[in-house]
């Protein structure tokens, strides 16, 4: 990160972490997508979990897969920022790549639970921005989730019943979206972003450069 030491620098800015929560199905992953396409100060936590690989998924990207034992001796060994049961399966963020990224003026993206949003409230609540994604529609949900076609129809009858559970959740949230087209999706939580990297207690080189700027060199 750079010190504001003239005009047109960037101010030094601590990152924050930024957390999408929905119900399976409501879009939060291809919206998560796009985000880091777009945006190269925005980078992805990669959870760990026990539940098995989908077709396409990558060891490393999309998840760490480890086994029951190894989740268990991360626990153990106090690696994780936060960690939850969903559906039956153990996920958990390592919390030294989210240092590392924001030690580096990066802002992080999680796709967490609300009990995952929860743990890491009490434990940074200055550095969360969490944004809760709704469905247009339980039908569309519902329409989604086949469509993905990469789960047995028992999971997705199962997701289908723990969707309204999951959506009770979002009064925890600071944003609220309704995802009725993903562009305008995308954009509003490019919106977001954009403001909470403008919060004063965030660019922590304000000072530094406003003194600059009264010396008027
Ligand atoms: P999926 O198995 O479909 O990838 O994810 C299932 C659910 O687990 C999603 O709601 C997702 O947000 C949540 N999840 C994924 N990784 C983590 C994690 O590290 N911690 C918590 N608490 N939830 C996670």
């Amino acid at each position: 990160m750079k010190t504001p030491i003239a005009n047109g620098q960037p101010i030094q800015r601590r990152g924050f972490m930024l957390v999408l929560s929905s119900p399976s199905g409501a879009g939060k992953t291809t919206i998560s997508r796009r985000l880091l396409e777009r945006d190269p100060n925005l980078t992805l936590s990669v959870s760990a979990t026990t539940r098995p690989r989908r077709p396409g998924e990558v060891q490393g990207r999309d998840y760490l897969f480890v086994t029951p034992g190894e989740f268990e001796a991360m626990v153990r060994e106090g690696q994780f920022l936060e960690h939850a049961n969903v559906f039956g399966q153990r996920y958990g963020t390592p919390h030294a790549p989210v240092d590392a990224a924001l030690a580096g003026g990066q802002d992080v993206l999680f796709d967490i639970d609300w009990q995952g949003t929860q743990q890491v409230k009490e434990k940074a609540r200055d550095d969360l921005v969490s944004v809760f994604i709704l469905p247009p529609s339980t039908s569309e949900l519902e329409r989604r989730l086949y469509a993905r076609a990469r789960d047995p129809e028992e999971v997705v009858r199962t997701r289908m019943a723990r969707a309204s559970d999951e959506m009770s959740h979002w009064p925890e949230y600071d944003y609220v979206i309704v995802n009725r087209d993903f562009d305008e999706s995308v954009r509003q939580v490019e919106a977001i972003v954009q403001a909470e990297r403008l919060r004063r207690e965030r660019q922590v080189g304000l000072g530094a450069f406003v003194r600059w700027l009264r010396e008027g060199r």
